[in-house]
């Protein structure tokens, strides 16, 4: 409001902001409310989060947004484990009080066991965490192994995925596929045609983190393509609208992936928002924000879609193992949306 644009030193830039400022709102700048309009009534499924690593808001604002249900994928946890036990406590956690904390919001939850790629390196630590994945794949809510495949390419990486995939055939479970970010197209391929030498029906088996140079060679091979909308470094909403309008919603799948970094827990509900604004069918929009996912897991027999369909009751003053989310004296309340905090 300072700036005097009649001033000759008046910054180009600056001026042609000013001009943007002023036009007719457009789809960029269109408020989360009005976005909540349009996907009002439509229930998501997000089938890749690591809920460990967000807090009580996120959980809030997904289940105001529609999110029903969610996959938590084990996997890095941004540094490297020192122990065994650090995996077993976090295995412990993701089908034990993260469900519950889940839960506690409305949402039901949802994972994948394995060893992440990244960790695969480690290959005394990687030993050991082979011989306990076991006891983990056959509780109750895990829903595939993942995410697991390459990340430097490295021959240990290889190893363990290959033993991995072989774990899946064993428990008969789907399989989650983490595409390395690096030489992207080259891993993509090769962790296909691994899954393929090992006998692994590409229907089981969802690749992760596609984009535009890897979609193609993943749908014609008959693998699930599923799509990370996450700020930077994978894909941004509006490319994804593309993806869709140009292969259409058949074993498309899109997800979050919030995690610890920068990353969008509400990237589902705002992706469909944005479809439905571009003419994308509520039809294509189901089949790829929750429909598909829950095919594609649904393989593995854990998901029966009655238990979030329609909502399910909170008890927020449930306890796991003696412990609630509330603080002493808390009013449970899954609204957010009242300036007076209570
Ligand atoms: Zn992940």
């Amino acid at each position: 409001m300072c700036i005097n644009h009649n001033e000759t030193t008046t910054n180009p830039s600056h001026f042609e902001e000013s001009e943007q400022a002023a036009a007719p709102a457009t789809h960029q700048d269109i408020a989360w409310n009005d976005y909540r309009e349009l996907i009002k009534g439509m229930r998501f499924f997000d089938p890749h989060i690591h809920m460990v690593s967000r807090t009580t808001d996120d959980y809030q604002a997904m289940h105001q947004a529609g999110i029903v249900a969610l996959i938590e994928p084990a996997f890095w946890v941004g540094q490297p484990r020192t122990g065994l036990s650090s995996f077993k406590d976090y295995y412990s956690s993701l089908v034990g009080w993260e469900r519950f904390r889940s839960s506690q919001f409305g949402i039901k939850h949802y994972c994948t066991m394995g060893l992440n790629s990244r960790e695969a390196n480690n290959e005394q630590l990687a030993e050991q965490v082979m011989e306990i994945l076991p006891l983990y794949i056959y509780k109750e809510g895990v829903v595939g192994i993942g995410e697991i495949g390459f990340d430097d390419q490295t021959a240990a990486e290889e190893k363990y995925y290959r033993l991995q995939l072989e774990l899946a055939k064993e428990a008969r479970l789907p399989v989650q596929i983490h595409t390395p970010h690096r030489d992207k197209k080259k891993g993509t391929e090769r962790s296909m045609a691994i899954a393929i030498e090992h006998g692994i029906d590409p229907s089981w088996v969802i690749v992760d983190h596609n984009n535009e140079e890897t979609v193609k060679s993943v749908l014609d091979k008959g693998f699930w393509a599923a799509f990370t909308i996450y700020p930077f470094t994978k894909m941004g909403n509006e490319r994804m609208v593309k993806v869709v309008e140009q292969y259409g919603p058949e074993r498309i799948m899109i997800n979050s992936a919030a995690d610890w970094g920068i990353s969008d827990p509400l990237a589902i509900p705002k992706t469909a928002a944005l479809m439905k604004m571009r003419g994308i069918s509520d039809e294509a929009i189901k089949l790829v924000t929750y429909t598909n996912a829950i095919e594609a897991f649904g393989k593995s027999g854990q998901i029966d879609v009655a238990d979030f369909e329609s909502g399910f009751s909170i008890d927020q003053s449930e306890k796991f193992y003696g412990n609630s989310i509330l603080r002493g004296g808390q009013q449970p309340s899954p609204v957010k949306e009242s300036i007076l905090i209570r």
